[in-house]
């Protein structure tokens, strides 16, 4: 089962385009001048997610961005979008790259 689509935008990206406003209404609202503002929380029911993708994708400066959740799927495992943790590099001794080097 999937966890839904959560969608932000980025204000300062926005070039008045409208285009997002003309495929999903319901999800976005011009100003005068044209500029977006996201309606509601960004959460978009699954019946509205083909609309939104589409202004997602058609948005021509990328201002519309698909937030992954952090829950875990039903079945218990990890979310497809989480990331593993960085590791952090083993501690490099100088001096084993001197010896190296000596060799
Ligand atoms: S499609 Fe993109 S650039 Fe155009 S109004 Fe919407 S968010 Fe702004």
């Amino acid at each position: 089962m999937s966890d839904g689509l959560r969608i932000r935008l980025d204000r300062t990206l926005c070039d008045g385009f409208g285009i997002c406003a003309k495929h999903a209404p319901e999800y976005f609202s011009l100003d005068d001048w044209g500029y977006a503002s996201l309606i509601g929380d960004g959460t978009v029911a699954e019946k509205d997610r083909d609309a939104v993708m589409r202004a997602l994708l058609d948005c021509p400066v990328h201002a519309i961005i698909a937030v992954g959740t952090s829950r875990p799927s039903d079945d218990g495992t990890a979310h497809p979008d989480a990331r593993p943790e960085a590791t952090e590099p083993e501690p490099r001794n100088d001096s084993d790259a001197v010896a190296e080097f000596v060799r």
